[in-house]
C-alpha cells in the first residue's frame, strides 16, 4: 500500500467533517491528521474505510481510535512544539504519529508486545520518530523521563493513574477516558501545583480498557 492521490483526497475530506461536523476547531491538529496516512496502519481490508471516522480492530483485540476521537484528545492536549508528550497506548502508532506531526517530543508505552513491535516497525516505516518507545506497564509512566507537559491515555481506565499525575509538570495536562468498562467520561486534568489539579470533562466514550501487566 501506498499514499496515493486518492487517500489524499479521502483525507481533506475526513479534515472537513472534523472541522465541520465534528467542531475540532484546532488548525494545528486537523493539519497534523492530514500529514499521517492512516491506511497505512490498518489491516488492508479496511483500505477503503480508513477515512471514515470508524475505528478498526488492530492486532491482540485492541482498537485504533475514532479519527473525531483522536482529534478531539489531541485538542484538549493543547501541544506546542517541543512538548515533552507521555502517551500510554500506543496500539498501532497512528495517534503516536499524529502527536509527532505536531513536533511534539513523544514517548510511548505499550502493553502487548504485538503492537509495540508492530508500532516501532510502522514508525519506523513511515519515518515519524517518537523519541521512546517502551514495553512495559503504562500504569507506572516513564520515571526516569519524567515530568512531561502532557499526557495522554488512549485506553480507558477504572481509577486515576495517580503515578501519571505526578509525573506531570506545573502546568501540564494530562485526558484520560475514566470509567467502567461498558462507558468513560473523557476528562483533562491540569495541574495548578503539585497537590492541585483542576478537572474538565468531554463527554461520554467507549475505549478498550487500560489493563494491568504486560501480555507478551
Ligand atoms: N492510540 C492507539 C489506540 C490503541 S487502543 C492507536 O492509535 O492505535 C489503546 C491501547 O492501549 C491498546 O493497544 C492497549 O493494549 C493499550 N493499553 C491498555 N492498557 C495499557 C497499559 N497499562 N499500558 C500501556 N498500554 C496499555
Amino acid at each position: 500500500m501506498q499514499d496515493s492521490y486518492v487517500h489524499k483526497g479521502k483525507r481533506k475530506i475526513l479534515i472537513d467533517y472534523l472541522r465541520d461536523k465534528m467542531g475540532i476547531a484546532d488548525e494545528k491538529v486537523l493539519a497534523a491528521i492530514n500529514q499521517v496516512p492512516r491506511h497505512l496502519f490498518l489491516e488492508s481490508v479496511f483500505e477503503d474505510f480508513a477515512y471514515e471516522d470508524r475505528a478498526f480492530p488492530i492486532l491482540a483485540k485492541q482498537t485504533i481510535s475514532h479519527p473525531s476521537t483522536v482529534a478531539e484528545q489531541t485538542a484538549l492536549l493543547e501541544i506546542k512544539e517541543k512538548d515533552k508528550v507521555l502517551e500510554i497506548g500506543t496500539g498501532c502508532g497512528y495517534q503516536t504519529a499524529v502527536l509527532i506531526a505536531l513536533n511534539a517530543w513523544v514517548y510511548t508505552i505499550e502493553r502487548q508486545k504485538g503492537l509495540h513491535d508492530f508500532s516501532l516497525n510502522k514508525l519506523r516505516e513511515l519515518n515519524f520518530r517518537p523519541k521512546f518507545q517502551s514495553f512495559g506497564d503504562g500504569f507506572l509512566g516513564l520515571p526516569t523521563y519524567a515530568p512531561f507537559d502532557k499526557i495522554l491515555v488512549t485506553c480507558g481506565a477504572e481509577v486515576l493513574p495517580t503515578q501519571l499525575l505526578h509525573q506531570l509538570k506545573v502546568g501540564g495536562k494530562m485526558v484520560i477516558p475514566l470509567g467502567k468498562t461498558d462507558e468513560q467520561i473523557l476528562m483533562r486534568f491540569t495541574k495548578k501545583s503539585e497537590r492541585e489539579f483542576e478537572r474538565e470533562e468531554f463527554g461520554a466514550y467507549k475505549f478498550v480498557p487500560m489493563l494491568n501487566n504486560t501480555n507478551h
